[in-house]
């Protein structure tokens, strides 16, 4: 047990999902270095959400929100930290959820799947069960895709997402968005709307958001997705990692 008084009482907590997560066997060998990666872009914006990862959250939300068929595309990473949070975004923006896996096995397919439904979500799509087909025709399980899915949606939200397949997913025509606290990242430069934030604070402030655009006039979230820089966005995103002593 970690003491609420630890000063990384928080960051902490995390990782322990991450070991957690890895030991039921979902998370590729790599995920832990994934996580790494991300806790230092995070300590060095200071664990916290800055404004331009607020607007792009609202731009995202509201692109959501205008989309036909937008799905959240999870992984295990996404899923160990904030599987939760994530159903209930799903819920507020009327998007569906899939497996989206790099290193995709049966087995992890299969206990991401039971997690979900545990969680009282049982309508996941990308599980083993699925009408899977291949984006930009590339038959490799890295453009796989549920046909109902990622396969025929408009928008995706791709948290923690590597390059290689954000790639594929975007050269498909489709809207991205991420949450990623590397701005370097290609996921981060390759997207049109990058979130540059932990999962685990942005998910559900992003449901907060849904909440209150949700009320809004269209003309207002289309206002909103138009006048969105995401290159701007993402320098003042990293102008944001200020190194003090
Ligand atoms: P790319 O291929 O896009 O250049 P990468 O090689 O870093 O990036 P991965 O390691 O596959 O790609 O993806 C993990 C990404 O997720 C990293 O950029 C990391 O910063 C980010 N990340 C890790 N943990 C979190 C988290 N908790 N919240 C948000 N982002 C995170």
């Amino acid at each position: 047990m970690i003491p609420k008084s630890h000063p990384r009482y928080e960051s902490l907590l995390l990782r322990d999902k991450i070991v957690k997560a890895s030991k039921e066997g979902y998370l590729a060998e790599s995920a832990m270095i994934a996580h790494g990666r991300g806790e230092a872009f995070d300590y060095l914006i200071g664990e916290r959400t800055t404004y331009p990862a607020k607007r792009a959250m609202y731009v995202a939300v509201a692109a959501m929100l205008l989309s036909n068929n937008p799905v959240i595309s999870v992984n295990g990473n996404a899923t160990a930290l904030a599987c939760d949070e994530i159903i209930e975004l799903a819920k507020s923006v009327n998007a569906k959820i899939e497996i989206n896996l790099f290193y995709r096995t049966d087995d992890r397919v299969k206990i991401i799947t039971q997690l979900y439904k545990d969680h009282g979500y049982n309508k996941i799509l990308g599980s083993l069960d699925d009408d899977i087909e291949y984006l930009n025709e590339i038959k490799n399980s890295r453009s796989s895709a549920s046909k109902t899915g990622i396969y025929s949606a408009d928008t995706i939200l791709i948290p923690l997402e590597d390059g290689d397949r954000a790639e594929i997913l975007k050269k498909s025509g489709k809207n991205i968005i991420t949450i990623d606290l590397n701005p370097l990242s290609r996921t981060s430069k390759m997207s049109d709307v990058s979130i540059m934030d932990n999962i685990v604070r942005a998910i559900p402030f992003m449901t907060k958001i849904a909440e209150d655009l949700k009320t809004q006039d269209k003309e207002i979230l289309m206002q909103l997705v138009n006048e969105f820089d995401n290159e701007e966005n993402l320098k003042e995103s990293l102008a944001q990692i200020r190194v003090k002593e």
